[in-house]
């Protein structure tokens, strides 16, 4: 059976990384991010790379079914009994109910646990604009708060970091609000299927020890 854990929250609340974090405290967690693959997909120019591309730039939401089709590929290309963690998706409704969908045809699984990270809208906005990222590994640094050791080099693993296209201010707030209309909805979703937790995400440690010790619970 596939067991899904969602990280739920705005951008810049933290689900990357605290993915990341999980999976090195466990590792046998499947971590699936949804915008590192349309990213991976956009700089490959595949025809899922060339559509999402428009929407991504402005930050507006990829169509459900584009995303859908590439998280289906990707559940359907790994292993039928593993633990997956989900950063990034879903993030509407419909996606959520596709997700439901796929996952009870054939009794694939179901959505074991969803943590919503809460973090306030002004650490969201400082986060995502001044935000860098290893090209390499994905390890996140922050321009004033979490400097590399040498500018521009990642300290885990030596990789060149970059600014995301979409990190600059004006599509940050849009993004922003994206989320508030679009993807706060699966915050009632899940909370009615009795499966979604709150964390308060400011510290890192404390966040994924909250998140670590709910899931052995
Ligand atoms: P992220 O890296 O999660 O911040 O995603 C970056 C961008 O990829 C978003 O602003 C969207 O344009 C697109 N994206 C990622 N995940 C999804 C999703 N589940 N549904 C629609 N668009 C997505």
């Amino acid at each position: 059976m596939l067991e899904i854990i969602i990280l739920l929250g705005a951008p810049g609340a933290g689900k990357g990384t605290t993915a990341k974090d999980m999976k090195s405290a466990v590792p046998e967690l499947v971590h699936v991010s949804t915008g590192n693959m349309l990213r991976e997909a956009v700089q490959a120019k595949s025809a899922v790379g060339l559509e999402a591309k428009a929407f991504m730039d402005k930050g507006e939401l990829v169509p459900d079914e584009v995303v859908m089709k590439i998280v289906s590929e990707r559940l359907d290309a790994g292993p039928s009994d593993a633990r997956y963690i989900f950063d990034g998706f879903p993030r509407t409704s419909e996606q959520a109910r596709l997700l439901d969908a796929f996952l009870s045809e054939k009794e694939r699984g179901r959505v074991s646990h969803v943590f919503l990270l809460e973090v306030p809208k002004e650490v969201l906005v400082d986060r995502i604009s001044k935000r860098l990222i290893c090209r390499d590994c994905g390890a996140v640094y922050h321009k004033t708060n979490i400097r590399p050791k040498v500018e521009g080099v990642c300290d885990s693993c030596g990789g060149e970091l970059y600014q995301r296209e979409d990190d600059n201010r004006e599509t940050v707030l849009n993004r922003l609000e994206v989320y508030n209309n679009q993807t706060a909805s699966l915050i009632d979703y899940y909370d009615e299927k009795g499966v979604l937790r709150r964390v308060k995400a400011l510290d890192r440690e404390e966040s994924l020890a909250t998140i670590l010790d709910h899931l052995q619970s």
